[in-house]
């Protein structure tokens, strides 16, 4: 099931897409109760009446959580290809201690960073002249949880959205932590919307992302380092994760510094990123 935040009437909603993705079920909640949580105000509760099906050509996508209560926790270098990659760029100042990771490697941005699909990702190029694509599967929290184990991890799943985690590179090199290379406006791209998690099949789901018509990132949510388990488990080991938590799980190979010369965004330039059973996650970019 996906289900959606958008603006329609002047209004924030949340509700249902339709499978073949045309229409929108928009549930009867309070406007106050979706501004910023979004779909998070579904969660643990049985869906809301369906007040009307409103056409998707006339509403305004949102992020499924325009505004999360929390950071958004984010996997580095979680599979191998890109972690070979990024270590070899000289941008990666974990490097020298290993280019594969023997822990999950955990970071975050602010909530103030996510941006919907079709917003721009806007560059300042008096702050960074190297800005990244990353296309991540993104976990939503359901269900509240301190040291779980893997075994119980995905009970506290409720479902899961596309996340670009954008990336200054320049920023992310001159700083040991990561948090203002990754945390800068607009670098948070969150959507099209969420899935519940009967939705995806973990162990076989196309991750793809395109600049223009360029495919540069072609994997599969087989493929990562640690599995989802394993890092709700890690990032759960003496925090309790929330409901409405999001967390990234890393991006694989093919992101722009991974080429020589690096390929960088430009203004004009068109990013989108796809995760099959989920959908389509598409910004332009400006600035630069
Ligand atoms: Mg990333």
């Amino acid at each position: 099931m996906k289900l959606a935040a958008f603006d329609w009437k002047g209004g924030r909603h949340v509700g249902r897409v339709s499978d073949d993705e045309t229409a929108i079920d928009r549930f009867d909640l309070p406007a106050d109760a979706v501004a910023e949580d979004g779909v998070a105000c579904l969660i643990g509760r049985d869906l809301p009446p369906v007040a009307e099906t409103v056409p998707l050509s006339d509403v305004v996508l949102q992020a499924p959580i325009p505004r999360p209560r929390r950071n958004v926790f984010c996997v580095g270098k979680n599979y191998h290809d890109h972690a070979h990659e990024f270590a070899s760029s000289g941008f990666d100042s974990s490097a020298a201690k290993c280019a594969v990771p023997e822990a999950p490697i955990v970071f975050s941005k602010v909530p103030e960073s996510v941006t919907p699909t079709g917003a721009p990702i806007r560059m300042d190029p008096s702050v960074s002249t190297a800005v990244d694509y990353e296309v991540e599967l993104a976990v939503i929290i359901g269900k509240e949880g301190r040291n779980i184990a893997a075994a119980d991890a995905l009970a506290h799943v409720w479902g899961y959205t596309i996340v670009n985690d954008v990336t200054a590179r320049d920023l992310q090199g001159l700083h040991s932590q990561w948090l203002i290379g990754k945390s800068q406006d607009s670098f948070c791209p969150m959507g099209p919307w969420a899935v519940t998690s009967d939705a995806l099949d973990l162990a076989d789901t196309p991750v793809r992302c395109w600049v223009n018509d360029d495919l540069r990132q072609d994997s599969n949510t087989s493929l990562p380092i640690f599995d989802v388990p394993t890092i709700v488990a890690a990032i759960s080991n003496g925090i309790t994760l929330m409901p409405g938590d999001v967390i990234a799980t890393g991006t694989p190979a093919g992101v722009g510094i991974g080429f020589k010369p690096p390929k960088y965004l430009k203004a004009g330039d068109r990013v989108r990123l796809e995760i099959g059973g989920i959908g389509i996650l598409e910004n332009p970019v400006e600035g630069g």
